[in-house]
């Protein structure tokens, strides 16, 4: 019983479980995690929005302008360095890309301009946006980072942005479950996990204020400023079914390999045995400019980073491994050769994981991007 009160499920960890229920299992299992510049940058540029929806405007004058892009810059260095610090923590980990900062920037002003658009003035440049328009805008904020969860605590999510609808005349016409994207934005519609996501935000928001306004729920792009809404029938109850689904268990869940699972991202394969058999299987093993696999290195100069490697193939459906003869020169270099030499240095011998090597060239190139790690399959049973 007590462990099933514990047993929260976010809209993350059920689109893992609906990506590959291996996969989710795996990111229960406290296996390391993989920081990536791409979330990191993505939180900077969140938290440095939501810095800006809390900022306090008093004894300022409503016609003051150009106040908002310097606030804006010193948010985001704020939190870009917090993030890099947890990312340069996290021994899992690629390079980290002072050169993303443009990006970075780039992300929040597109974000700007949506908050500007919705505090009542499109074509406001964050230049001219006055004390006073951002106060309109502050004023139709309800909650910024809040915590969702259901009264049974089974479902939770977090919420970037929670605004008042209120049109023109000053009428409440509703609230707005806004939620900021910072990745590519839809080409049509949105896909299929972060509608669910953002259904399953509105729904829990019902769920706990039966007596609410109409609730819109939308993805704000900073890619294109656009604003995305989801709509559709409830999802509380497939979200329920989810969280029975996936109550924890120390024997692995089922594992659903394809292109659209191991071939999308899945941080957990140096732990899967099925995306090998699979591609082995396929005839896919090694095809690619970039692939995973599972080699012996047999030999590897610490100074230039390169060596030679086995290349294996998996001998059943646990993954182990057996050598096949094959070698191909190898050259590490960057945080590919760093995570190398760390593994080499923990003791370790036998099969190392390798992630999204260059492999269309003579010579396999494990460079800043790639993960190397200790090959590891955790079996069926
Ligand atoms: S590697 Fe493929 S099968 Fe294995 S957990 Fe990841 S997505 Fe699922």
């Amino acid at each position: 019983m007590a462990e099933e009160r514990a047993h929260t499920l976010s809209p993350s960890a059920w689109n893992r479980y609906e990506t590959c229920p291996r996969q989710y299992w795996l990111s229960r299992q406290r296996l390391p995690r993989k920081a990536g510049m791409a979330a990191s940058l993505g939180t900077a540029v969140h938290a440095s929005i939501e810095d800006l929806l809390q900022i306090d405007l008093t004894g300022r004058s409503d016609d003051e302008t150009h106040w908002l892009p310097p606030m804006a810059e010193e948010f985001l260095k704020k939190r870009w360095e917090e993030e890099k610090e947890v990312f340069m923590a996290t021994p899992r980990r690629p390079q980290w890309k002072e050169k993303e900062w443009d990006k970075a920037r780039k992300m929040q002003r597109g974000a700007l301009k949506m908050l500007i658009g919705f505090a009542g003035s499109s074509g406001t440049t964050p230049l001219k946006t006055s004390v006073g328009l951002w106060r309109n805008l502050l004023a139709k904020t309800i909650a910024v980072e809040g915590e969702l969860r259901t009264s049974d605590n089974r479902l939770m999510g977090r919420l970037d942005m929670l605004f008042a609808d209120i049109d023109s005349s000053g009428k409440l016409n509703g609230w707005i479950v806004a939620d900021l994207k910072t990745g590519r934005a839809p080409e049509m519609e949105l896909k299929p996990e972060v509608q669910r996501q953002l259904l399953l935000y509105r729904d829990i928001l019902l769920s706990n204020n039966p007596n609410a306004p109409p609730v819109r729920t939308e993805g704000w792009y900073t890619a294109n400023s656009t604003r995305y809404t989801a709509e559709g029938p409830s999802v509380l109850e497939q979200a329920l079914e989810a969280w029975e689904a996936t109550k924890p268990t120390t024997k692995p869940l089922e594992a659903t390999p394809g292109p659209d699972s191991c071939g999308g991202f899945c941080d957990w394969k140096a732990w899967c045995p099925h995306w090998w058999n699979w591609r082995f299987e396929s005839g896919t093993l090694g095809a690619g400019d970039f692939s995973d696999s599972v080699i012996l290195l047999h030999h590897f100069d610490h100074k230039t980073g390169a060596g030679i490697a086995e290349i294996c193939e998996p001998v059943d459906a646990n993954g182990r491994a057996m050598p096949t003869g094959l070698q191909v020169p190898i050259s590490f270099d960057g945080r590919g050769k760093e995570a190398l030499q760390e593994l080499l240095s923990s003791g370790h011998q036998g099969p190392i994981f390798i992630g999204s090597a260059m492999t269309n060239r003579d010579t396999w190139r494990v460079g800043h991007w790639c993960d190397v790690l200790p090959w590891s399959p955790i079996p069926d049973a």
